[in-house]
């Protein structure tokens, strides 16, 4: 079907490649624009305190709202972004833009929401990093213990040395630190114990098997146990059912995240939750005999 043949007859180049390579190169272009434009939009995802039933923090998700490709999910563009080197430039415009919008809801009466921002790779090697934070936070009056940056355990694993170093930097800063996905990477426990993190974030993947699943079930417990004897609160994300967070609360998590109590949302969308007293019934869960 290809013209494109040498006259020995080996296909060296089909019309379908060069196609696929315009299409990439067409959304590699767009999404360097899509920072400019400020097509990038953040949404909030509540974390909950089971103890108190209470909002504790968000966590901010980036969205592609693109004029060409639609509303684009991070799974549809962040590893474009990390092979293209934009990634960097994202996670810039992702922490002015959480900062900006916990100023605006300070601003508005709602007090500081303590506001997570995930972390690609990039970032965490960039020297300029520290001073981006710092810049960021003084530009919107930000004080020492509102946001947060979430770094998945593999890439904090990936040079531990270097991780400690900066961590601690950012601790210096008034920056609280999470460890995300824990559990699904290769954790040096002589690192993690120097880690000065704030909460350890049980990935998915066991909440997803906790209720068929006896071993998710006692990796959920060691992980929990783990943190707490580490000084970290323990938080427990992709939560989707009331099952599922009455085991979570059994084996002594702490928060909870998840599509059961609230969706990623639109900063104006989430706003409308700071009011609202309890996201969860914590007297539900005490009265509830959990473990079969
Ligand atoms: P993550 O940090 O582990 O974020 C949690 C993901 O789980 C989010 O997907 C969230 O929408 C989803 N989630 C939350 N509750 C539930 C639930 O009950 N059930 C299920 N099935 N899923 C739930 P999302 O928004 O698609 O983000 C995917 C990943 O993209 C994030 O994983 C994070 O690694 C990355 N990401 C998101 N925003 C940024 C960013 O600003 N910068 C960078 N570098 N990465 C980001
Ligand atoms: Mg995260
Ligand atoms: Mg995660
Ligand atoms: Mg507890």
């Amino acid at each position: 079907q290809s013209k494109n043949r040498t006259d020995r007859g080996v296909c060296i180049f089909s019309n379908e490649m060069q196609d696929a390579i315009d299409v990439r190169v067409q959304k590699e272009a767009r999404l360097r624009d899509a920072i400019v434009r400020r097509e990038l939009v953040l949404h909030y995802q509540p974390q909950v305190d089971f103890e108190t039933g209470a909002l504790v923090s968000l966590e901010a998700l980036v969205r592609w709202d693109s004029p060409d490709y639609g509303f684009l999910m991070p799974g549809k563009f962040i590893g474009l972004a990390e092979e293209s080197g934009l990634i960097g430039a994202i996670d810039t415009y992702v922490v002015d833009a959480a900062c900006r919008q916990m100023q605006q809801w300070h601003q508005q009466g709602h007090g500081w929401i303590r506001t997570a921002v995930n972390l690609a790779a990039t970032k965490f090697s960039d020297p300029h990093f520290k001073t981006e934070l710092h810049e960021a936070m003084a530009r919107y009056g930000i004080p020492p213990g509102v946001l947060e940056l979430e770094v998945t355990e593999s890439l904090a694993m990936r040079d531990p040395d270097a991780a400690l170093v900066l961590m601690h930097e950012l601790k210096e800063l008034g920056i609280l630190l999470s460890v995300d996905d824990f559990g699904t990477g290769y954790s040096n426990l002589g690192y993690l114990k120097r880690f000065p993190a704030d909460r350890l974030k049980v990935d998915q993947s066991f909440v997803r098997g906790l209720l068929k699943n006896p071993q998710d079930r006692a990796i959920v417990a060691a992980v929990v146990r783990l943190a707490h004897n580490l000084n970290m609160r323990a938080i427990a994300e992709g939560v989707e059912s009331e099952d599922e967070a009455i085991l979570l609360y059994a084996l002594d998590v702490d928060e909870i995240q998840g599509y059961w109590m609230a969706r990623p949302q639109s900063a104006e969308a989430v706003e409308k939750l700071f009011d609202q007293p309890l996201l969860l019934d914590p007297a539900a869960f005490l009265q509830r005999e959990a473990l079969p």
